[in-house]
């Protein structure tokens, strides 16, 4: 890959995540993180992990702005360590590896889709929690898909996330193996 930038030019690279996790069945009852959040009252989201499809679409993300994998090739089976790890335990590694790829973090945008939690009067709070775990800003959005589709049902959430780095040293990036997470 040639690039013809002018001298001493950093360009800033971007990243998308989406994650998706399904609402527990009602005879499940499993609690709610979300955005970093307890959500006090709600039914949670099932997966191996806490389910914050939130901090898992921030944390893809910056591995896919980085080009360095996603979820899957960094909390995959060989690091057993973060098995069932919380949501913002795993933003806060993301965010480490990053910077041991030699990139520094621009900002994380996400937005979220469910008809529930209602988001707004947490929000900054979301936003706190998560900014703290990435050392970055990391803004967090919500909205619903007007009764269509699994989200529209009330079956699960899903979020989508940008995130924006550029590059502080030169390093070579670890290989992607890439597999499935819970
Ligand atoms: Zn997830």
């Amino acid at each position: 890959m040639s690039q013809h930038l002018p001298a001493n030019m950093v360009l800033p690279r971007t990243g998308i995540g989406i994650d998706v996790h399904a609402f527990a069945p009602a005879e499940d009852p499993q609690p709610l993180w979300l955005g970093g959040l307890f959500w006090a009252g709600e039914q949670g989201l099932s997966g191996h992990s806490d389910g914050d499809c939130v901090a898992h679409a921030a944390a893809d993300a910056l591995f896919s702005a980085c080009g360095i994998g996603d979820l899957g090739t960094h909390f995959g089976t060989d690091r057993p360590e973060f098995a069932g790890a919380s949501g913002v335990k795993l933003l806060g590694e993301a965010a480490r590896i990053v910077r041991a790829a030699g990139f520094e973090i621009g900002n994380v945008a996400v937005q979220f889709v469910a008809n529930r939690p209602k988001f707004g009067p947490r929000r900054e709070e979301s936003q706190r929690v998560l900014s703290e775990a990435a050392n970055a800003p990391v803004s967090v959005s919500a909205t619903t898909s007007d009764g269509l589709g699994f989200t529209g049902r009330g079956e699960g959430i899903s979020a989508v996330a940008t995130a924006l780095v550029y590059p502080v040293t030169v390093s070579e990036p670890g290989p992607a193996k890439g597999a499935p997470h819970g």
